[in-house]
Parts: structure tokens; sequence; C-alpha cells
């Protein structure tokens, strides 16, 4: 624990939470989940199954028919064949991260994480004994891993690397080409894939989501994939994610659930059985939903003095520049929040001090209103 840090994005909203108790006008830009409403047909099997009494233990590695809905999404989204055995269900993405991270690192065993990144994977290979090995990646060449610096950052003590396109925070996305080349480095140093997919869905400006395992049987082999039923279909609070991959580090990620959490949730598990049956017109109004939200936020942000954000290709920030301002990224947004009560993430937890995080999961009216305040207030205070 010594080597783990609280989580910094907590905290601020907190404050911000707090503040807006106390009746201070927040606008927030700093949730990390969707803010749609969880689809009917989902908490209608939710009734259905408590009804029915489906409230006993069910298998460590969720039901069989989860693990089969979650082969047949791979298929037909992906064309990814797997086999029950090749999937567990968990308490979130997060813990299918958690747990695979505690299978796969030994002591000293280095795991290599593209910058920015997701506040939790560095602090998720230092609890599993690993040790986490940065790749800088630019807002220049839109936050792409590149094959060289991957190379450059490989020792003999490399076990992995962690792909996640698209990213949170940067909204950064991998395309078939980087994807190929980066595979080339995979597969001539031995490498273990960790694919964090949970934005799979939303990609804007007609692209496509693409899978480092779908490149062929001898990437597949060594990825695993990471996704769940929280970003996808607002169901953040009901914790199912899951994991495909080989099925002994599979079986190995039952065995240590068998002894820690058990299975997830009864319940949760059949209302991602029902998530995962939902027509795939559910997702694309949701994409179309965040990607005109996306043009708004990006539009308005870059006018702003000092600001000049990333159009995201996928998930649902927009990481933005604000070397301009001449502040870092913490006192940036303390004293946003304290002046015109608007909360954003700084980008500091996420290995950036140059950047924030603004979320676009709320509505249209508060990002025109909460990017007007911080116009507004860059006026004011920014010089040049
Ligand atoms: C939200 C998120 C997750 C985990 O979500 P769960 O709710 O645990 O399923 C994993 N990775 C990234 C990058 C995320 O943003």
């Amino acid at each position: 624990m010594s080597k783990v840090s609280p989580s910094a994005t907590l905290k601020l909203t907190a404050k911000a939470k707090e503040m807006k108790s106390q009746g201070s006008p927040v606008i927030s830009f700093a949730a990390g989940e969707p803010d749609f409403d969880t689809p009917q047909t989902i908490k209608d099997e939710a009734v259905r199954s408590l009804g029915a009494g489906f409230t006993k233990y069910t298998p460590t590695s969720g039901i069989p028919e989860l693990r089969q809905a979650v082969c047949r999404k791979f298929e037909e989204d992906q064309g990814l064949k797997y086999a029950p055995e090749n999937v567990v269900i968990s308490c979130g993405a997060k813990h299918s991260l958690y747990n695979l991270m505690q299978v796969l690192c030994n002591p000293g065993d280095e795991v290599i994480i593209p910058a920015p990144y997701w506040v939790s994977y560095p602090e998720m290979v230092y609890l599993a004994g690993g040790a986490p090995v940065f790749v800088e990646t630019s807002q220049s060449e839109k936050f792409r891993l590149t094959a060289a610096r991957l190379e450059k950052a490989i020792t003999p003590k490399s076990k992995a690397l962690i792909l996640n396109s698209p990213s949170n925070p940067t909204g950064g996305i991998l395309e078939a080409e980087d994807l190929k080349r980066l595979g080339e480095v995979i597969l001539k140093k031995n490498l273990i894939v960790i694919s964090d997919e949970i934005y799979e869905y939303y990609i804007y400006g007609g692209l496509r989501h693409v899978s480092i395992a779908t490149l062929g049987e001898e990437l597949k082999a060594r990825t695993f994939i990471v996704n769940g039923a929280s970003k996808s279909y607002s169901m953040t609070g009901l914790r199912i994610g899951y994991l495909a991959g080989d099925a002994e580090v599979v079986k190995k990620i039952g065995i240590l659930q068998d002894h820690s959490t058990s299975n997830p949730v009864s319940i949760s598990q059949k209302m991602a059985v029902a998530a995962l049956g939902l027509p795939k017109s559910y997702r694309t109004e949701v994409r179309d939903k965040f990607e005109k939200r996306n043009r708004l936020m990006v539009g308005l942000l870059s006018t702003i003095k000092g600001f000049k954000p990333f159009t995201p290709g996928g998930a649902f920030y927009v990481f933005c520049d604000i070397s301009g301002t001449g502040m870092g990224s913490e006192p940036l947004c303390e004293r946003l929040l304290d002046e015109v009560h608007v909360a954003v993430i700084p980008g500091r937890s996420f290995g950036s001090d140059r950047h924030l995080r603004f979320s676009f999961a709320c509505s249209e009216k508060d990002i025109e209103e909460g990017l007007g305040r911080v116009a507004e207030w860059s006026k004011r205070n920014i010089k040049g």
C-alpha cells in the first residue's frame, strides 16, 4: 500500500458535490459515467429475476447464460470466437483488470502503460507487486502509442502492455494500421496485451472500433480483452465486467474470485444478459447523442483563451491542453471550482499536468453554461 495513491479525482468530485449540496450552482464536467438512465428492459429484468428468487450464490465465474451471451457478443461485434471457458464475469471491468494483474504479475514484472492513462492502471500494477513503465504519447500525435516508442520501453522484465482504445482520459483511438505496427513489436518481444475496450461503442467520425485481438490468431492468443456493462448500458452501479482470453489464466481468475469476492451480484448478471440482448440501435442512439455533445464541447473549448482541446475519436471526454494558461492542472481546477463553480478533473491524475479532462456525460445546456463561465473566467485571468 505504501506505493499506492488515493484517487485525486475522487477528492475533487467530493468537494464539488459538497458545494452543490450547500446550494452553489456547480456545473460538473467530472462525470466518469454516462448520464443516461439505465434502459427500462434492463430494469424490468432486475424486478423479474428478483421476483423469481434469483438471489442465491451463482457460479463464481458467472452464470453460464451470461458467459454464453458474452461469447455471442464477441462473435457478432468483432468476429472473435471464444468458448465460455475463455470468459470470466467479474464485479465490474475494474475488478476484471485487478484480478488479471494479480494473476499475471510476478514481483518486479514490468507492465507498459501508455501515458496519459486511466488512473487505476498504475495502482493495480503496484498492488500486484509489479512495476508500471510509462510511455509518453502526445496530443500532436493524437495520443497514439507508436511502435518505436513501445519497442524502446521494452526490457527483459517487460510482461504486458495495456491498451485502452478509445481512451479515458484522452479520447484517442488506435486504428487497424496503428495496431498492426504495435502487433509486430508485441509478437517479436513476446508481450501479453491487456486491451481495455470499455468505450468500444462510443466512437465518432464514422470510424469503427478495432480490437488488436482481431488482427490474427497469434495476437488473439496473447490478448486479454476487458469490457463490461457499465459504460455501454449505463449500468455503472450494477458492477458487471468481463474478460476474455487464455483459458488457463481465466481459470485462475475464477479461483481468485472463489476466495475473494465470490460471484458478481446474481441479479446484476441477469441484467447484463438483458443488456447484451438489446437491439444494436440502442448503442448507436447513445453514440449519436454523445457525438453531438462532443462537437459542441470541442467547439466551445477551442474559443477559450489558453485552452487547446483534442478532438476525441471516442469515449466521452475532451482532453484539453491548458499550457497556454501558464498554470498547473490542479491549481487551475481549484480556481475554476472556487471562482466559477465549474468542476473539471486535473490531468495530473492521468499523468499529464498540462491537460484538464472535461466529461461530456452531461446536458448540452450544462456544456454551454459551464464553458461560458470558463471563457469569461479566462478572459479576466489569462494574459496574452
Ligand atoms: C470506467 C472504466 C473502467 C471500469 O468500469 P467498471 O465500472 O469497473 O466496469 C475501466 N476502464 C476504464 C478506462 C474506465 O474508464
